[in-house]
């Protein structure tokens, strides 16, 4: 058998790797590790020119910019949304750019709840990201309703995974609208979309899934996942900058119903400049726009974008479940002797793009990693993630990444951290 703890063998890898001339297109580093992407990703060239380009449209025209022969930004997160619907297999008017993640749950949640006596309850689950959760119970609230009855929580029996059955067993006819994950942001769980949206639907249930943590590194077929909506953040896997505006799927079956959050931006085009009295909703997911589209940031989402052009993301989930399955084979083989475990579930079709380290020291180990110039990421109170984001990350960096851990195991370096942890983990 091949060594795989072998720096020649990584470098095969990447001579192999029909994606790594991505990589130069992404500012990086010289000797930096970065394991980060999934709660920033890099900034590519591509981005930077985009946000440029804009600039010097706001330079030269002015007002101009929104309708001009050249520019026309008016339909810009049309543009955008025709791009994104790509990377999701969802029809190019089903999707738009608008807002934040958490704004987008309020929009659909505001759009899609319509509780009624007897069907009122919204269902999520114990381990989601907390602003899906914050904003539901905002929601209940708005509506007069108790979070303690409304809210229904599907607890995880292992701390660190949902079960779908247990989703699916939670689906009662008092459920009016779930909301879940599409990877859960600390273990990587994977969670099969299209069953869970076929028993909802069955069930009289409207379904939507947040996709923050596999947008950009999961091939998502959403013909056939056939959810009811989906909200992301372009910033982390997609690498549409820092606080880049983010993504909203509205399933076209759908498009005719009256936004819960309406705006003139999400006017019908051809009358938005009447300023009409009466708002009347672009029969498309623009249509669920607000205010005014912020440009400047929609402009680096665009721009990174463009690295998926002539890429399929059938490619890039090829390339992120290598690096991740190399990254669980290291740990494996050199590092479960110093007390680390792979959190994550291993199979394919169960793992999104990260690997959840596992250890008891893992605060002051993941202090010693960026002082080694690794830049991971700390989940409290025991999880290392590791991101090798397919688009800029070589197998040569899976590999360097664990030398480094090895060497901070084996040099006990860690101990001359402090196991507190900061404010901003
Ligand atoms: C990163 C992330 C968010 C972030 O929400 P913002 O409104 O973009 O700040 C929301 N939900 C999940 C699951 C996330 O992973």
């Amino acid at each position: 058998m091949n060594n795989l703890f072998d720096l020649n063998y990584a470098r095969a890898l990447d001579r192999a790797d029909s994606l790594a001339p991505l990589r130069g297109r992404f500012y990086t580093v010289p000797g930096r590790i970065y394991m980060d992407g999934n709660s920033l990703g890099l900034c590519s060239v591509d981005a930077e020119k985009a946000v440029q380009r804009a600039m010097d449209d706001w330079k030269t025209h002015g007002i101009g910019i929104w309708t001009g022969a050249e520019t026309d930004y008016f339909l810009y997160h049309d543009r955008i949304g025709e791009k994104l619907a790509r990377l999701i297999g969802a029809r190019p008017e089903e999707v738009t750019v608008c807002a934040s993640t958490t704004l987008n749950v309020h929009q659909c949640v505001a759009t899609f709840w319509k509780p009624t006596k007897d069907r009122y309850k919204i269902l999520v689950d114990e381990l989601n990201f907390p602003t899906d959760r914050y904003a539901v119970v905002s929601q209940i609230r708005l509506r007069g309703l108790d979070p303690a009855d409304a809210l229904v929580t599907v607890p995880s029996r292992d701390g660190k995974t949902i079960n779908e059955d247990d989703i699916i067993a939670a689906m009662t006819p008092d459920v009016a609208l779930i909301l879940l994950p599409s990877v859960l942001y600390r273990s990587a769980q994977l969670l099969d979309m299209e069953r869970l949206s076929r028993e909802a639907h069955s069930r009289g249930i409207m379904i939507g899934f947040d996709l923050c943590h596999s947008i950009g590194a999961v091939d998502h077929d959403f013909a056939n996942i056939d959810c009811d909506f989906a909200v992301w953040c372009n910033y982390k896997y997609l690498s549409g900058g820092p606080g880049a505006t983010a993504g909203l799927y509205v399933n076209h079956r759908h498009f005719d119903r009256e936004p819960g959050l309406s705006g003139w931006w999400g006017n019908r085009k051809d009358t938005q400049f009447e300023l009409r009295p009466d708002f009347e909703h672009d029969l498309r997911a623009g249509g669920w726009q607000t205010g005014t589209g912020p440009i400047l940031s929609m402009a680096g989402v665009d721009g990174a974008l463009e690295i998926y052009s002539g890429v399929e993301m059938k490619a890039i989930r090829e390339k992120s479940l290598a690096l991740t399955r190399y990254l669980m084979e290291l740990i494996d083989a050199e590092l479960a002797r110093y007390g680390f475990t792979v959190g994550n579930p291993r199979e394919d079709a169960r793992r999104g793009g990260h690997v959840c380290l596992e250890h008891d020291d893992a605060v002051r180990i993941n202090e010693a990693l960026k002082a080694a110039d690794v830049v991971p990421d700390f989940r409290y109170p025991n999880v290392i993630r590791l991101a090798p984001v397919a688009q800029y990350t070589r197998f040569e960096d899976v590999y360097e990444l664990v030398r480094r851990l090895v060497e901070i195991m084996e040099t006990k370096a860690y101990l001359n951290y402090s196991d507190k942890i900061g404010p901003v983990a």
